[in-house]
């Protein structure tokens, strides 16, 4: 058996960054930037008014100058003169600033008749005017790899840039492996139980990036199996749930090796997730998951979602965190411990029913507080690592 940092290692070992492709900005969201993109105009792309007011030549007016009006620029339209000291352009916010203009005096500080506007109040120091390229500049660039925010699509689309170049979505197909399993809404006899860890994994997994294919159930044989896997065929990523220790019934490791699995681990000290494997199977990279429905989650966080953001591009990142402990906790076996908790107000709570099989428990967790092996018993106050989830 090997650490849970080396496994995660060897798991990201296994895969690379995926391919680029353009999307429309309107499906962009969320996507991995896949190249740097530049600007390939600046904004604005004129000096822009920053008010409502009139522009004028020449240096600061004086309360009681007077200027006269010869037009207007408006959003979309400029005044197409020159300015002349002694004249003024009647100007609107964001419409370009009229060429000979110094500033925009603000019309809050302008009488006006007819065609004359006089200085009422000393004008601000300010020119209220935004220079061309103030916010970008034909060049400037948004760099890659970024999950694309929604300021960023706005950013793309004030660039110009229709089409973005993203990472390709990973394209993820879940084996759920058990004799006992069958589907949600079906009609269960009493010695079954339901399929549950495909769907929290396409959750997972989708909301990371991920084209997840839910494959049908397969049955706790060595034929099964192979068509099984025979399905998942071409995927970037297998991820089986169950059958994955070494009871008479776990046949995955058997059989993705006898199909030509390389394996790159099978076992790790950590709790829950003792059965983990990983290797390669031909074009695909393969996890095995415990079929434990909290085993199979927490594994699908600390391994599984890692692998998706490293094909989309994304740099490896911790997402542990620290907190003090609200509650004693007692000490740690030798296996790293995922234990379901909350984190409240700051303070970390773990559930008293740590069972790998609880799914009500594990819902109601909004962290997973990571316990080193032979972590000795801490008292309330100490400060325990953990993993929002
Ligand atoms: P296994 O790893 O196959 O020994 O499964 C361990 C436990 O997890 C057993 O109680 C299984 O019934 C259960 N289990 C396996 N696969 C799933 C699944 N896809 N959804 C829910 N429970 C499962
Ligand atoms: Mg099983």
């Amino acid at each position: 058996m090997i650490s849970t940092a080396e496994a995660l290692k060897r798991a990201l070992e296994l895969v690379a960054p995926l391919g680029a492709e353009d999307v429309p900005l309107t499906g962009a969201a969320g996507r991995v930037l896949a190249r740097d993109v530049m600007a390939p105009r600046d904004q604005p792309p004129f000096a822009a008014s920053a008010m409502d007011g009139y522009a004028l030549a020449g240096p600061p007016p004086r309360p009681g100058d007077t200027f006269r009006l010869i037009g207007q620029s408006v959003a979309g339209k400029a005044f197409p003169g020159t300015l002349q000291p002694g004249e003024a352009v009647r100007i609107l916010t964001g419409a370009p600033v009229p060429t000979g203009a110094d500033r925009v005096v603000i019309q809050e500080h302008i009488s006006r008749t007819d065609n004359m506007i006089k200085v009422r109040q000393p004008p601000d120091e300010k020119p209220y005017i935004r220079p061309r390229g103030d916010d970008f500049r034909t060049g400037d660039t948004l760099t890659a790899p970024r999950r694309l925010t929604p300021a960023d699509i706005a950013l793309l689309a004030a660039m110009n840039v229709a089409e973005v170049p993203v990472t390709r979505r990973p394209d993820v197909a879940v084996l759920s492996v058990g004799d006992e399993l069958i589907m949600p809404g079906a009609d269960p006899d009493p010695d079954r139980i339901i399929a549950s860890n495909g769907f929290g994994l396409k959750a997972l997994l989708e909301a990371a990036g991920a084209d997840v294919r839910l494959l049908p159930v397969t049955a706790d044989t060595a034929r099964a199996l192979r068509d099984g896997f025979g399905l998942a065929r071409g995927a970037d990523l297998i991820v089986t749930s169950g059958g994955a220790s070494v009871g008479d019934r776990d046949l995955v490791a058997q059989v993705a090796a006898e199909i030509g699995m390389r394996r790159a681990f099978h076992g790790v000290t950590m709790r829950p997730g003792k059965p983990l494997m990983a290797g390669r199977l031909a074009a695909s990279a393969m996890i095995g998951l415990p079929g434990n429905p909290v085993s199979a989650m927490v594994c699908g966080h600390i391994f599984v979602l890692p692998m998706v953001e490293r094909m989309l591009g994304l740099p490896y990142r911790s997402r542990c965190r620290t907190a003090p402990l609200a509650r004693a906790l007692g000490a740690n076996g030798p296996r790293e411990h995922y234990m379901r908790g909350r984190i409240d107000g700051g303070e970390l709570t773990a559930f008293a029913r740590q069972d790998s099989a609880l799914l009500s428990v594990l819902s109601r967790a909004n962290a997973l507080i990571v316990r080193p092996p032979d972590d000795p018993a801490r008292q309330a106050g100490e400060v325990a690592a953990y993993i929002p989830v």
